[in-house]
């Protein structure tokens, strides 16, 4: 069994992108910006907007981050994302979710041009990836993909099984694997013996968000095992898939912390340097 080293395969992507930061700002005289939206004050939430400004930092983008508290008009934030929207030195917005109860996140990220929707949220960037034309995906997938890309091993007609069917999960996880030629099952709370289904996974991605949910008896001998989950228990990460016992079945498995995590704010950089090249282009 190999452990899938996030943080190494995402250091690396860090300095590729750290290079092509340098380019562009000789090229087009000023940085990379990603503007961040973060409203109330969920602990979790603020951690991972800190991460998102310090890989901006990293790498070499501009970050811009307005903090709201929890019950400011909505207005008040859809105006700020319209003057982002509109500012041609910001190239990525992301509001982060979940926002607090009262506040309609579908309408704020409608208020997202498409061409600056480095979370790949948008109805037009889910609809193309869906049509094998993908624009910016989702962060979180993605970076999956570029693990599964680190095994060596080829995707092409295996069966992969998606535990989840989040907007932001789920489902663009299924269609990357799809697009990929993978034979994709989706499963869900109401799925019927899932322990059944993911038992003839050769790809298991458990994006479910209860820890230890995949147990060793759920795990077909020599998968790829990749853990989505982020469960806080008495303040430690912990995943959904039983590591401890899960690993002695599979050939390939992503630790939490250490594996998805850090993948995600690396395609966020990636996604958002992706954005200022293409409005330039
Ligand atoms: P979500 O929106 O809550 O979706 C969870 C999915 O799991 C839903 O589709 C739900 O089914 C399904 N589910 C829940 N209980 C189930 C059960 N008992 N049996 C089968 N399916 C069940 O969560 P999410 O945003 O997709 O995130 C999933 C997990 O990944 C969370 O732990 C989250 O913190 C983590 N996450 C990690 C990263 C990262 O960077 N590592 C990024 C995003 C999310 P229904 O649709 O039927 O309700």
């Amino acid at each position: 069994m190999t452990i899938i080293d996030g943080k190494a395969v995402s250091a690396s992507v860090r300095e590729e992108l750290k290079g092509e930061a340098e380019n562009f700002a000789a090229r087009y005289g000023r940085k990379v910006a990603l503007a961040v939206i973060i409203v109330g004050d969920d602990p979790a939430s603020h951690t991972y907007v800190n991460n998102k400004i310090k890989g901006c930092e990293q790498v070499g983008f501009r970050s811009i981050c307005h903090r709201f508290d929890d019950g400011v008009p909505q207005e008040q934030v859809a105006d700020v994302l319209k003057q982002l929207a509109n500012d041609d030195t910001v190239d990525g917005i992301l509001v982060q979710l979940p926002l607090p109860k009262g506040y309609d996140s579908e309408y704020l990220l409608s208020l997202i041009p498409d061409s600056k929707d480095v979370d790949g949220f948008s109805p037009a960037n889910t609809g193309l990836l869906s049509m094998n034309r993908p624009n910016t995906v989702s962060c979180t997938p993605l970076g999956i993909m570029s693990l599964l890309a680190s095994t060596g091993r080829e995707l092409k007609g295996k069966h992969a099984v998606v535990i989840g069917r989040s907007n932001t999960v789920g489902k663009p996880m299924a269609m990357l694997l799809l697009n990929a030629d993978c034979t994709v099952t989706v499963c869900h709370s109401r799925t019927r013996d899932i322990a059944e289904i993911a038992r003839q996974a050769d790809i298991l991605v458990a994006a479910v968000g209860r820890a230890g949910f995949v147990t060793a008896d759920m795990v077909k001998d020599g998968a790829i095992v990749i853990d989505v989950g982020i469960n806080r228990i008495d303040g430690k990460l912990y995943g959904d898939v039983d590591f401890a016992s899960v690993a002695h079945k599979c050939s390939y498995i992503t630790p939490v912390p250490g594996g998805v995590g850090p993948m995600t704010i690396s395609m966020l950089l990636k996604n958002t340097l992706q954005a200022a090249v293409n409005r330039l282009k």
